[in-house]
């Protein structure tokens, strides 16, 4: 390793926070920037808690572009773009049609895996060193089909995932049921993927803080970047409202966010804000032991301790466009016709927690240094992966800030691979 160097990490999401462990863990000192308090909100509090190496399609896949339409015009549907007068939606959009073909779904599918299966022992490794502070449980995910055709549709994906060495199962309503008796289900099948996790992502992302705090790293909490000094070769500073930060390497980790400061520093990372919704439920009148995805609905069901989360939707739309309570509603629905022992009063005055997923067009995140910059990278557009894979883009970009080789062709995640 080269000598030790002063980071700076812009947002204090997960990946911002993943960023800063692995930097320290190498004797780098790190400041971190986040533009809210310390008890700040972010898409990577109340999301779901899933590690997933079953997902190994991107978001952009064939048939996504078709089905987007399709529930476009839906109130409460799962899958929604905000129509919005803005040129970098319709770019997106674009790029979005034109990466959701199969040759992307057969690059992208092996990274994937490889990146979550990376992921997933980086979070045993930290639940070994914590005493297990986040509530890491492995006992997989089931995908639970309503429909007969969706059991076929799972089958077929959890072949692509066999091939790349997952193991994944085809199960009837009776196996469903046998594997997890805690639960009633009213479904046409399941497909199992045993290496998948759940944990809880607030107690991960308080883990992360206090440990980062107790580090020595310096949070500059409310926060934010107002001007970057450059000269020919790189960043030379920072500077925010009350200080000048002078580091070695700059890392932006700002979630939905992420293009604002690119487009400041003249270049483009296309993010757009995928918002979903989660509802936690203290003491439900069931609570499974496994984590689950109601597929038709795209609604994940996660337990977390007593209480068991209701995660979905995803809402391309604006940064500052309001929530949409129809959405909410569209997954206080779906879950009865899954689990027939909820019921739609069980969801009354449960608090409804939203949040931005950092959505890119093909559905992959940008994680690597800026060409034409000897010191700045971004770590960002994770969208619905950006628990999972937290833990190992912050491993990654602590071998690349310590000039070595992150041990993954990042070709596929290049930052400025739209410009
Ligand atoms: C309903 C739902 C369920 C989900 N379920 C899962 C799941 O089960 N598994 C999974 O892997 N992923 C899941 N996700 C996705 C996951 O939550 C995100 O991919 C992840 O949180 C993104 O992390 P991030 O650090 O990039 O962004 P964020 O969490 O948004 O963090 C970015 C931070 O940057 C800060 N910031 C922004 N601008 C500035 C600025 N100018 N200066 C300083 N700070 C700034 C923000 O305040 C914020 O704290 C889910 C998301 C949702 C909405």
């Amino acid at each position: 390793m080269q000598g030790t160097k002063h980071i700076v990490i812009v947002g204090g999401g997960v990946i911002g926070l993943c960023s800063a462990y692995y930097a320290i863990q190498r004797g780098h000192r790190v400041s971190l920037i986040e533009a809210g308090p310390p008890s700040h909100d972010s898409c990577s509090l109340g999301n779901a808690g899933l590690v997933v190496p079953s997902h190994v399609i991107p978001l952009a896949a064939p048939g996504m572009v078709g089905y987007g339409f399709r529930m476009m015009w839906k109130r409460n549907s799962p899958f929604s773009i905000q129509p919005r007068l803005s040129r970098d939606l319709f770019r997106w959009g674009l790029q979005f049609i034109r990466s959701a073909n199969q040759k992307h779904v057969e690059r992208s599918a092996p990274l994937l895996k490889e990146l979550n299966m990376a992921s997933r022992s980086c979070f045993e490794e930290l639940a070994g060193q914590s005493g297990n502070a986040f509530g890491l449980e492995k006992k997989g995910v089931l995908m639970l089909c309503k429909k007969e055709e969706t059991v076929r549709e799972e089958t077929a994906t959890a072949a692509i995932a066999q091939r790349l060495g997952l193991e994944a199962t085809t199960l009837t309503p009776e196996e469903t049921r046998r594997l997890d008796p805690h639960v009633d289900t009213d479904i046409a099948g399941a497909v199992y993927y045993p290496s998948d996790c759940h944990l809880s992502p607030n107690r991960f992302i308080q883990f992360l803080t206090r440990f980062l705090e107790k580090e020595g790293v310096e949070f500059y909490w409310s926060t934010s970047p107002k001007r970057w000094i450059q000269d020919s070769g790189g960043i030379v500073a920072l500077q925010t409202n009350d200080a000048s930060l002078e580091g070695d390497e700059y890392v932006v980790a700002t979630g939905s966010w992420s293009s604002r400061i690119a487009r400041e520093l003249g270049f483009r990372v296309p993010i757009q804000a995928g918002r979903g919704y989660s509802l936690t439920v203290e003491s439900p009148v069931q609570l499974p032991s496994i984590s689950s995805l109601l597929m038709e609905a795209r609604v994940a069901v996660t337990p977390m301790g007593s209480s068991l989360r209701f995660g979905g939707t995803m809402e391309i739309t604006g940064l500052n466009s309001p929530p949409n309570p129809a959405r909410v509603s569209g997954i206080v629905q779906s879950v009865p016709n899954y689990l027939p022992r909820f019921k739609n009063q069980n969801f009354d005055s449960v608090p409804v927690w939203s949040g931005l997923r950092p959505c890119s067009p093909d559905g992959l995140p940008y994680i690597g240094r800026i060409e034409g910059f000897s010191n700045l990278s971004f770590a960002t557009g994770h969208a619905m992966m950006g628990l999972s894979l937290g833990p190992i883009t912050g491993k990654i970009m602590s071998s690349l800030l310590s000039d070595e080789d992150p041990g993954f062709d990042l070709s596929l995640l290049e930052p400025l691979r739209f410009n």
